[in-house]
């Protein structure tokens, strides 16, 4: 019987599962993937968001503006990487330069700190790649960059830390009342618990009409993005926005936090909820966007192509309510999801409370995570000590990212460690590099197979049936 069980393993569940660990609970997160991160929150810009975009009065607007403002902190305490690069809304018309004051105007309302509208001067001498034929730009110096999947598995490998139960391959199917407790029917059996929280990214409209919640339709919308090689890494520093238009922010050009450049997204409705396949008309469509506004996006170093789907509904803003007593929607949370995840966390918690939820606060919150340096990333001392403890930070595994059997076997090891190919790559970028673990994936496979006793041929590429082999040749 748990105190609060939590439904999805997103960014969103993840967020809340953290936030709730602060206490004297017994909290479980059911999620139907593998491994933390499966759903929106593993494909998508990792933009945190300054908050000018959201409509006035909107959930979105509140959330985004008081999330942006927590990222960094989180991201420090939490070690995970996060750039504070800001960003720039470029206008080359009239119209456009229109559509740049209403933001500004909203983004003064939503209570976005430091923005101004800049010239094209100011604009070009900040990032030169830019169309010198750029009139104006609005200019959000808060605005970040962050790698979401990451920070999805820091929040939840942390709230694992601190007693929180993941629980994978556990597909909700059905959720009834006995008395007062939940019942939450599942591939895995029934879990029991006093208090409920939707966080099941695409399928939340049907955990809130299994809720009796509120009944809305999911519009699943596809994005694609292409993702290039580092050499061309230093294009642009800040993330570069067009002007929005009704489908949505449009096609931007940004750095991540790892040296790349990405280009993205684009939105095609789509009515799979899962089918996360790139097109060559989408990726035609990225690149005219993204080379409008920026010089130098040369095709020849696209490393890879990737889509996410985002749980758009006809609603229009997040979905967080009381679906009936005991139970929290955190549903239909598109963007600006990824960086508005902590605040809503913070106001999935206040509504449990309202409903009855205590709190004690743990004696001992275990804030920081442990042990979640890179071979890379340490210093010539650390790396010294690190090879006299363990002599795999010797074998460099991903030629392109650096990666070493050390630091995979850690993150095979680690709390919620990974149990696939993706699960290493999501962790410790092995194969995120340039020749996309054409040369790596064997020996990840290989340590893989030793480090969890598998056979490698049951090895999966991402979740369940994704086999990378089929048997053996010699
Ligand atoms: C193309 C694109 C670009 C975006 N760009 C940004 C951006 O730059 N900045 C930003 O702030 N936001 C952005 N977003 C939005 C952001 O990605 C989402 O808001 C966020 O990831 C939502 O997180 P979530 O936890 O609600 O959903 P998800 O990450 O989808 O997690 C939901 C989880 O629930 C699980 N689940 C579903 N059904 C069940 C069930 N029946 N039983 C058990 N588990 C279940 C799923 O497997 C999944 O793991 C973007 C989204 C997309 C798609």
């Amino acid at each position: 019987m748990y105190d609060v069980l939590i439904i999805g393993a997103g960014i969103v569940g993840c967020a809340i599962a953290r936030e709730l660990s602060k206490n004297e609970l017994n909290i479980a997160v059911v999620e139907k993937g593998y491994d933390v991160s499966c759903g929106s929150t593993k494909a998508n810009s990792g933009i945190v968001h300054a908050g000018y975009d959201a409509h006035e009065g909107t959930l979105k607007a509140k959330l985004n503006v008081r999330g942006c403002e927590m990222y960094e902190g989180l991201c420090k305490e939490l070690d995970v990487p996060y750039k504070n690069n800001g960003s720039l809304v470029v206008a080359f018309n009239e119209e456009e330069q229109k559509e740049v004051e209403v933001l500004y105007k909203r983004g003064i309302t939503n209570g976005v700190p430091n923005l101004k509208i800049i010239e094209k001067n100011e604009i070009l001498s900040m990032e030169p790649n830019i169309k010198d034929n750029v009139i104006c730009a609005l200019y959000a110096p808060t605005a970040g960059i962050v790698s979401p999947f990451e920070m999805a598995i820091a929040l939840g490998e942390n709230a694992c830390e601190n007693g929180v139960e993941f629980i994978f391959n556990c597909e909700v199917s059905n959720i009834y009342k006995d008395k007062d407790k939940f019942m939450v029917e599942t591939n895995r059996g029934i879990f029991e618990a006093n208090y409920v929280v939707n966080a099941a990214g695409i399928n939340s409209d049907k955990i809130s009409k299994m809720l009796s919640g509120r009944i809305f339709s999911m519009i699943p919308t596809r994005g694609e993005y292409c993702l290039f090689d580092k050499i061309i890494g230093d294009l642009v520093e800040k993330t570069i926005f067009p002007t929005p238009t009704e489908k949505g922010k449009g096609i931007l050009v940004s750095p991540t936090v790892h040296g790349n450049i990405f280009i993205g997204p684009n939105a095609i409705y789509q009515e799979d909820r899962e089918d996360t396949s790139t097109y060559i008309e989408g990726i035609n469509e990225i690149l005219y966007g993204a080379q409008k506004n920026v010089n130098g996006i040369d095709m020849r170093y696209v490393i890879t192509s990737f889509a996410g789907i985002r749980s758009k509904t006809n609603v229009g803003d997040f979905i967080i309510d009381i679906p009936q007593r005991g139970a929290v929607n955190a549903a239909g949370i598109e963007s600006p999801g990824l960086t508005s995840a902590p605040a809503i966390a913070e106001m999935v918690v206040s509504l449990l409370c309202d409903q009855g939820l205590v709190l004690r606060k743990k004696k001992y919150f275990k804030a920081n995570r442990s042990n979640t340096k890179k071979f890379i990333e340490m210093n010539d001392e650390e790396k010294k000590k690190a090879l006299e403890q363990n002599p795999l930070y010797g074998r460099i595994i991903c030629r392109c990212e650096h990666i070493t059997e050390g630091d995979i076997v850690n993150a095979i090891r680690r709390p919620l460690g990974a149990i696939s190919v993706d699960g290493v790559k999501k962790r410790v970028r092995a194969g995120m590099g340039r020749c996309q673990g054409g040369f790596c994936m064997p020996r990840v496979m290989e340590i893989l197979e030793r480090e969890l006793n598998i056979d490698r041929k049951n090895i999966n590429k991402d979740g369940p049936g994704s086999y990378i082999l089929t048997g053996r040749t010699k």
